[in-house]
């Protein structure tokens, strides 16, 4: 059966897939994925892991071969073994979630490379497109760094102007934030704004929520092998329409800490709450009110040894469970404590002598509350927002 475009010629419609499919041996990955990016569109594509959205990406750019399905890129069939995959893959660049420099060459070189061998450009040209490309990633001067000179957010800045030198009509994102520390995001991310505002087509696979939200036209949440939902972000992320798109949009990221007893380590505690308000993007003031909920509300249990023994705050009595549960959706950040029977007690108790502990957790949190859950003490305390 002979494949025929039914968007071929309308202009703007860069990529169309029909019925895509993939699988691995017996692993049906993709079903039947249909989607259509136009060009100057921003897709995001979204989902639990392994539901195929890098298998998607690389169908597309033919670093894998479709079971079934088509796709056209610019009109043209790229399954079709009369087209030049090369030529066509050429046509859209990718960047991966490990940068995949290589790493014995200079930045410049890195940049260069490319155009000279497969574009046939001179050294010179060559080398003006790349440094005004290093400019515009913010790394103009670093030509002569080696990758690993340079911090991840940086090496993946350069992997996206490697990306820009070959002028593809669209660039694939597979999670290009995920293997950077928290700090070095944003730089990636503010890299990937201006190329949107600058009208570059892009498909962006991403657990960065508010960044897809706010950067793309599209959304595409990937579920049980097929592009599940799709629509404008708003449609998405405020009312998703169907039931597991609904769930992964409402889903409440946590963070958990156990404190065995009184000897615990409370720099790492510190650490790790720092660390996953880091990948949530929590503004510094907001960090710094949760830690200092933290520490009060563990100063006051800790402080009274007979009341803390009675929670089960001393050694080998069961200690207590800290959960910072963040909700996207809502913006709300909510502290569970969890421990022995007293725990409420501890908290009334203290309350004469330790007022300043008491007004400062207060004045930080929208409310707090105590209930009996499972022979359980739970203290639950949802942070207000700075400054409100
Ligand atoms: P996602 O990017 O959404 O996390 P992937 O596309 O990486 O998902 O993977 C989807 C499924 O396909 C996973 O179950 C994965 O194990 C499987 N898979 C991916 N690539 C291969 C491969 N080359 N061989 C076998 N299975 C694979
Ligand atoms: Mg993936």
């Amino acid at each position: 059966m002979k494949a025929s475009c039914p968007s071929a010629g309308s202009g703007d419609v860069l990529i169309r897939v029909e019925h895509l499919a993939k699988c691995f041996g017996e692993t049906v990955v993709l079903k039947d994925v249909n989607a259509e990016i136009k060009r100057g569109e921003v897709i995001s594509i979204i989902g639990p892991s392994g539901t195929g959205k890098s298998t998607f990406l690389r169908c597309l750019n033919l670093l894998e071969r479709p079971s079934g399905g088509h796709i056209w890129v610019d009109g043209r069939d790229v399954l079709d073994p009369r087209n030049d995959p090369n030529a066509l893959r050429r046509k859209m660049g990718m960047v991966f979630q490990n940068f995949n420099l290589f790493e014995h060459m200079t930045v410049l070189d890195n940049l260069t490379i490319g155009p000279v061998k497969l574009l046939r450009k001179t050294r010179g040209e060559a080398e003006t497109r790349a440094r005004g490309l290093l400019a515009l990633v913010g790394l103009a001067a670093r030509e002569n760094a080696f990758p690993d000179e340079l911090s991840g957010g940086q090496q993946q800045r350069v992997a996206i102007a490697r990306c820009l030198s070959m002028d593809p009509e669209i660039i694939l994102f597979d999670e290009p934030t995920s293997a950077l520390d928290p700090t070095m995001v944003s730089e990636v991310l503010g890299v990937i704004r201006r190329l949107a505002a600058d009208g570059m087509t892009m498909a962006i696979v991403t657990h960065e929520m508010r960044f897809a939200r706010d950067v793309s036209r599209r959304v595409f949440y990937m579920d049980e092998g097929v592009i599940y939902e799709e629509g404008p972000p708003a449609g998405i992320f405020d009312a998703p329409k169907r039931e597991k798109t609904r769930a992964f949009i409402f889903r409440i990221r946590n963070f958990q800490y156990h404190i065995a007893d009184e000897k615990y380590d409370l720099y790492d505690l510190k650490a790790g709450i720092e660390a996953f308000c880091g990948r949530h993007f929590f503004p510094a003031a907001a960090v710094a009110d949760l830690l200092l909920v933290v520490e009060e509300t563990l100063q006051l249990c800790f402080r009274e040894g007979d009341a803390a023994a009675r929670a089960g705050l001393v050694s080998g009595a069961g200690g207590l469970d800290l959960t910072v549960g963040y909700s996207e959706q809502e913006n709300e950040t909510t502290l569970l404590f969890t421990a022995g029977e007293v725990l409420k007690t501890i908290l009334n108790e203290t309350a004469e002598s330790d007022g300043l502990s008491r007004a400062l957790i207060a004045g930080m949190t929208r409310s707090l509350r105590e209930d009996i859950r499972g022979g359980k003490v739970v203290l639950t305390a949802v942070m207000r927002e700075p400054g409100s």
